[in-house]
């Protein structure tokens, strides 16, 4: 099932199944006990806010071998984790503000997105699908040459708006074969697989749960392939995750 969730002028957040360009609402807590109604909206007539609200997104780096030897790294012998804020969180069709004022290198990073569903904490690869509600596009925006000078990623990952989350949460996928794309005004940039993943989701879930508990909603950032590049004002960006569907961001 697809799940968004979605505002109208009346009317608060609210969760909803996208089944073609209608959504039927749903009564009750998506990651507790919920059910499907019949009251329906028109998805153009709505607007799809960010599919989940995360405490905080974990991103990983250099998961996919090519982008390590693009960014002239070693393969990370475990999975290289770093916080993006939650504030940074904006949804499908909203504008990702470029930093002027402190970056003058901001580049998009095409990745799948794994949504929590339960409290997840010291959980084994075996049982960690099991935490997992769905799935999702996710765009780790990157302000590069600062993310290169700061021994930290926090200023480089961290700004409002670098982080695009959507536009639906897909529960019914296979996470270890999708093929995965980012558009830059229309033209191919990043092209793989998620079966290239150096680390695969079950890991990622398990290994972070070591360190830190995941709760409902939060989101794993899985890594970027190949072909990251720069973005300027005006560009319009778009992730596409084979069975999940493509976030659309402009570059304000
Ligand atoms: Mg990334």
């Amino acid at each position: 099932m697809k799940y968004v969730r979605f505002s109208n002028n009346s009317s608060n957040a609210r969760y909803g199944v996208l089944k073609g360009d209608t959504i039927k609402e749903i009564e009750g807590d998506i990651f507790g006990k919920h059910a499907v109604t019949d009251k329906t909206y028109i998805r153009n007539e709505v607007k799809i806010l960010p599919p989940c609200e995360p405490t905080k997104i974990v991103g990983v780096g250099l998961n996919y071998s090519e982008h390590a030897e693009e960014m002239g790294s070693e393969l990370p012998e475990e999975p290289r984790i770093f916080l993006k804020p939650h504030t940074a969180v904006i949804a499908d069709g909203e504008n990702i503000k470029y930093p002027d004022y402190m970056s003058r290198r901001v580049d998009f990073e095409g990745e799948l997105g794994v949504v929590i569903g339960k409290r997840t904490s010291h959980v084994s690869m075996e049982e960690a699908l099991e935490y997992v509600f769905g799935y999702t596009c996710v765009n780790d925006v990157t302000a590069r040459e600062l993310q290169k000078k700061d021994i930290q990623f926090t200023r480089a990952k961290g700004f409002d708006t670098f982080a695009p989350v959507g536009p639906v949460i897909e529960t019914e996928l296979d996470p270890d074969k999708l093929e995965i794309s980012t558009y830059l005004n229309g033209e191919l940039k990043q092209h793989s697989n998620t079966s290239h993943l150096i680390f695969g989701v079950p890991h990622l879930v398990s290994f972070i749960s070591q360190v830190m508990t995941l709760l409902p909603g939060d989101v794993i950032s899985t890594g970027t392939p190949k072909g990251v590049a720069p973005m300027k004002k005006g560009d319009r960006v778009q992730v596409k995750l084979e069975g999940i569907g493509t976030l659309t961001n402009y570059v304000e």
